[in-house]
């Protein structure tokens, strides 16, 4: 494989989808020398299948809102993958989606999917519509004219969506509604559902969970703990909150939160009833954290500012993508942390990786880090297909042990000779091995 050549031949068939492409440069150097060594793989031209996903569906959806006026969006679903499991990975509400991002995120999946150990494809899908601001009945409406597109395409067994930016427990609620109406069938066929009609314990909390745990093991290997360390934050929706209660549960104190108005700096510590109001602020469906400094007297507000500013020992960027730039990594650098570990989709640019990196930090990427979200949606698809429901504990537990097995994979194929740890290296082939082989065993397809 030459990773320049073919970086040149997709930039000819896919010009201007920038966030695709080098999400594709990222994984093609991870593997390049793996690949070359496993001449297999190039004769069954494994690289040139798994860059192109299997199918796109585009769809308008038109829609009547409160005013009753008629609004048109886009609606798209990237079956990417789906050689070791049936297609699975969020759906995007947002204003910038378009199909360059949701390739991206189609394509990270199938490596994040892989290394949760559990049997799931990668897939991604979404639409321009922003749930910001709609009322509730308008929301239902846009997921009811979403899901009579989608549902042809989907199924418990084939393509399993569930929520990501803009999609909660709300939005997939309406979604399955209309997918039961339409399949006339009770299925797994969406995760993230509510508790009482097939939901997971833990799985709102699960990504946060998953990236505190993932942390962890990263600082273990250091001899470090949570235990008394400052933690930095982005973010306030379910991976921040869920982050900030295992943080705070592991021993931590977290000192920020943020929104697109600015960040909170509580020294005191997020904890206990603050936690709790990071959600009451999300449900307000106002997008803004300025209040909690109105509500909580030890809380500042930054207005227009990012949380990487302040000393911490730890940094978890929770919020969005390329929300942590080279600047914002210098400055963590500076004040000492001694790790940063993803809880949102490539929240870091790639000249802040780089920083990150040749500082020595440790460092998690998305990719294995967050993958506890979609890795208890895994364990809802088995809840689902046994008509049974676990504990919370047992949840909890089988989380934990599926963190703790992405990052001994990360260590296994990330260790370099000076016994640092390169865990994009290694969540990168490990991902892509297995994948890799169960395309090999099935043959040209
Ligand atoms: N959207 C989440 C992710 O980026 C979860 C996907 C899922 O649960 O299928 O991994």
């Amino acid at each position: 494989m030459n990773v320049d050549k073919l970086m040149l031949q997709l930039e000819q068939k896919h010009p201007g989808e920038v966030e695709y492409l080098q999400a594709v440069r990222e994984v093609l150097e991870s593997i390049e020398d793996i690949y070359n060594q496993n001449p297999q793989f190039e004769a069954a031209g494994i690289i040139e299948r798994i860059v192109e996903p299997d199918r796109i569906l585009t769809f308008k959806i038109p829609w009547v809102d409160d005013s009753g006026k008629v609004n048109v969006n886009l609606g798209y679903r990237v079956q990417f993958n789906n050689a070791i499991g049936p297609y699975k990975g969020g759906l995007r509400f947002h204003p910038s989606v378009n199909l360059s991002g949701l390739k991206f995120l189609g394509f990270e999946q199938i490596f994040k999917n892989s290394l949760t150990t559990l049997p799931m494809g990668g897939g991604k899908g979404g639409s321009d519509f922003n749930p910001k601001g709609k009322s509730d009945a308008e929301v239902m409406r846009f997921c009811q004219a979403f899901m009579m597109e989608l549902w042809r395409l989907i199924g418990p067994e084939t393509d399993v969506p569930a929520g990501d930016i803009g999609v909660g427990g709300r939005e997939i609620g309406f979604l399955y509604g209309m997918y039961r109406k339409l399949a006339r069938e009770n299925t797994g066929v969406l995760t993230g559902k509510g508790g009482t009609w097939g939901g997971s314990l833990v799985r709102p909390e699960a990504t946060g969970f998953g990236n505190v745990y993932f942390a962890k093991e990263m600082l273990a290997t250091k001899g470090e703990t949570f235990e008394g360390k400052t933690v930095a934050i982005s973010g306030f929706g379910n991976v921040a909150w869920g982050a900030a209660l295992k943080a705070t549960e592991l021993g931590a104190k977290v000192v920020t939160m943020s929104g697109p108005d600015g960040y909170i700096y509580d020294p005191e510590g997020i904890s206990g009833e603050k936690i709790d109001y990071m959600l009451e602020l999300r449900a307000s469906n106002n997008d803004i954290v300025k209040p909690y400094s109105y509500k909580f007297e030890s809380g500042q507000f930054y207005e227009g500012k990012k949380p990487w500013e302040q000393k911490v020992d730890i940094a978890l960027p929770c919020a969005i993508q390329n929300e942590l730039n080279k600047e914002d990594a210098e400055m963590l650098v500076k004040n000492g942390c001694i790790c940063v570990s993803e809880g949102a989709n490539m929240p870091c640019t790639p000249e802040a990786i780089e920083v990150i990196q040749s500082n020595k930090l440790l460092y998690g990427p998305g990719k294995a880090a967050n993958a506890g979200g979609v890795a208890t949606s895994g364990l809802e698809m088995s809840q689902n297909s046994m008509k049974l429901s676990w504990s919370r504990e047992e949840v909890d537990e089988k989380l934990h042990s599926i963190m703790c097995n992405i990052h001994e994979a990360c260590v296994k194929y990330g260790k370099g000779t000076d016994g640092h740890v390169d865990y994009v290296k290694g969540a990168n082939i490990a991902g892509f091995l297995k994948v890799a082989n169960a395309m090999l065993d099935q043959g040209v397809i």
